[in-house]
């Protein structure tokens, strides 16, 4: 029988310190031990990549993204040469790659680039020699001649190690993906907020998604699409316990159980209303555009029913973009002849999501009693096929959490936990 090819990658938690690396070596070794080929990705230590940004703010304000990548970059290497060594140290044949020397090449677009291609010979090369191979997450380099330029460093966005992890694992054909982190996998809540939260042993990829998208923070967003759109199964567990963890799959159980899979929050919102702008057309396009040319992400636009040719626009953005929204929006105010604009950042969403939510009538109706019976008022709503969406006062945000986690009976197990955990690994 073929060994198996495994991809782990390891967060910057989990590589914090010389002594953390060395505990990720033992791991890794063991995993090496029982036979399987392995292709380890690492992102940089602790907080590196945020102690890199401040230095270059520190230098100047406005940064080339050339550079900056070139430097963001540096903090991968750094951790993928160290758990190379303690590896050696352990006596476990392994090499180090950069992500360009790992085959990724990405487009052109510094400090977000997207994966165009993985290419990964010289990984294969090095797993036919013995080693395991260590490759620098969040990183690629751009095509020769795209655009004209030379092969270029870039860097991937924040969280882009597990992008890298899900791409090798799709290009390698790995029979695993794992996630290592500092939680034990994807609960039905945040454990933090949510006392009886409880951690799902298996979820789809399009919950997933939503989940991360709406703010859980294990999982970068795009590598949930990339492993669903490359069938790659993702498992998240922790580095620091040995516990089962929780598998991102295609869900064959979607029509058999509860339908609401978990909780989100996000606190990174802040709500903006502009008051009494007059109802014609091109009043939208007059507030959009300009926020869209200022690089601010709008998100949960209401506007309500026109009354005396006016009508109120509410709409969230994130709390760090508010000043500038409002900047923006100023002079936008005056010019339609709005009664103002007025911006609450004490606001925070919070989410019901599951895959059958679309075809289950009832699910929003409870949602909202929930919320009335815990005294919560709802400012804003919105709806996708397997979400709803509350935007709320931040202060209530815990009691919100803690009603409808008991309201859809999240701390029970269901059956997609039992199948996954019955499942052989
Ligand atoms: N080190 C990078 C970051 O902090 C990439 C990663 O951690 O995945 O965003
Ligand atoms: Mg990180």
């Amino acid at each position: 029988m073929p060994a198996s090819l495994v991809v782990q990658k390891f967060g910057g938690s989990s590589l914090a310190s010389a002594d953390r690396i060395r505990h990720v070596a033992e791991r890794i070794g063991q995993t090496r031990a029982e036979g399987a080929e392995l292709v380890v990705v690492v992102s940089a230590m602790g907080d590196t990549t945020d102690d890199l940004l401040s230095l270059a703010g520190a230098i100047t304000a406005d940064p080339d993204p050339r550079e900056l990548d070139m430097l963001l970059a540096t903090g991968e290497h750094q951790s993928a040469t160290l758990v190379s060594m303690a590896l050696h140290a352990l006596g476990v044949k392994a090499i180090s790659l950069t992500g360009a020397q790992a085959g990724i090449t990405t487009d052109g677009r510094y400090g977000r680039a997207r994966i165009a291609n993985v290419e990964p010979r010289r990984v294969r090369a090095e797993l036919d020699r013995g080693n395991v191979v260590i490759v620098a997450g969040f990183q690629g380099q751009s095509e020769a001649g795209d655009g004209g330029g030379e092969a270029e460093t870039t860097t991937l966005g924040r969280g882009g190690s597990d992008t890298t992890a899900v791409a090798l694992a799709a290009a390698l054909k790995a029979d695993r993906c794992q996630i290592f982190t500092d939680v034990r996998g994807i609960y039905t809540a945040d454990p933090r907020l949510v006392p009886d939260a409880r951690q799902l042993r298996a979820i789809g990829y399009e919950e997933m998604l939503e989940l991360a998208q709406l703010g859980a923070q294990v999982m970068q967003v795009r590598a949930v699409e990339l492993g669903w759109v490359n069938g790659v199964e993702i498992e998240v567990l922790s580095s620091f316990e040995t516990a089962p963890g929780t598998v991102i799959r295609e869900d064959p159980l979607v029509e058999q159980r509860n339908k609401v899979r978990g909780l989100a929050h996000d606190r990174n919102v802040a709500k903006v209303t502009l008051l009494a702008v007059p109802d014609r057309p091109g009043v939208a396009r007059a507030v959009f555009e300009p926020l869209a040319e200022a690089g601010i992400n709008v998100d949960m636009i209401v506007q309500n029913v026109g009354h005396d040719e006016a009508t109120d626009l509410s709409f969230t953005v994130p709390r760090a973009e508010l000043r500038r929204a409002e900047g923006v929006l100023n002079p936008v105010v005056a010019e339609l002849g709005a009664r103002g604009l007025t911006t609450d950042p004490g606001v925070a969403k919070v989410s019901i999501v599951g895959a059958g939510l679309h075809n289950a009538p009832g699910y929003a109706a409870r949602m909202f009693g929930t919320l009335a019976d815990a005294g919560v008022n709802i400012e804003m709503i919105s709806t996708s096929e397997v979400r709803i969406t509350c935007v709320i006062e931040e202060a209530r945000l815990e009691a919100a959490l803690e009603a409808l986690h008991g309201a859809f009976e999240l701390a029970r197990p269901d059956p997609v936990d039992a199948a996954a955990a019955a499942r052989p690994a």
